[in-house]
């Protein structure tokens, strides 16, 4: 795996677009201009791997457009040491940014196919996620309660199982919408019985496919 110049050169001109289109967040623009993201996607040429697009891997899925992955870490307000409980694992590429902002991460993937590619790939870029394969939409009870959760699928619904699994204080991130188009939406957990929702720009994600989660 070679990270050369050029790929290097391609990384900030990604940043520089993504400036551009509103990403404010200098930690999260760092983690993008750190990591090879064509280390993810080696089925594309280096001018794909880092164009502003999603991408497909395995299992149907695809990989986020980089600026709806820096969209959705922006809205999260990470801190170093926190617990982040990510649905949708997919490439690992978005678990990556996580671990870079200094997070203790669970990510969860519910296509076998991609977990087993992706707990033996992210450890050899040295990350250490805590990884799970299963229905992330019940999200991971006995690890729970998470300071940050992320859903990076699109979802028909805000789960409820999920809103109990957030701290006070904690905020949850999740694409919300048909199969068609999701409005990005985070919900903030004021108290044990108080959450604030608040709702973003519109977004087209590959859909949550969940057990009872609405
Ligand atoms: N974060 C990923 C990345 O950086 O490559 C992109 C994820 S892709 C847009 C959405 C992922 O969510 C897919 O890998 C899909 O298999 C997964 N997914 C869908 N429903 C799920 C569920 N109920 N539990 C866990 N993963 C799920």
């Amino acid at each position: 795996m070679l990270d050369s110049y050029k790929h290097k050169g391609l990384r900030k001109v990604l940043v520089k677009q993504l400036r551009e289109k509103g990403i404010k967040d200098e930690k999260v623009l760092i983690s993008i201009e750190k990591i090879p993201r064509h280390f993810f996607v080696d089925k594309y040429t280096a001018e794909v791997a880092y164009a502003d697009k999603a991408l497909k891997i395995d299992a149907g899925q695809t990989i986020s457009q980089p600026y709806t992955v820096a969209y959705q870490t922006e809205l999260l307000h990470i801190q170093p040491g926190e617990r982040v409980l990510e649905i949708g694992t997919g490439s690992g590429y978005q678990t990556s940014i996580l671990l870079e902002l200094g997070a203790e991460v669970y990510t969860i993937e519910r296509q076998k196919e991609l977990y087993d590619k992706t707990t033996k790939f992210l450890p050899k870029l040295g990350y250490h996620p805590h990884f799970y394969l299963g229905d992330g939409s019940m999200g991971i009870p006995e690890q729970a309660p998470f300071n940050k959760i992320l859903v990076t699928a699109g979802a028909p619904g805000i789960p409820e199982t999920l809103l109990k699994q957030l701290a006070i204080g904690g905020i949850l991130v999740i694409p919300v919408g048909d199969e068609q188009v999701q409005t990005m939406t985070t919900v903030l957990r004021i108290s044990e019985n108080e959450f604030e929702k608040v709702e973003f720009a519109q977004f087209r994600f590959v859909p949550l496919i969940g057990d009872k989660a609405w």
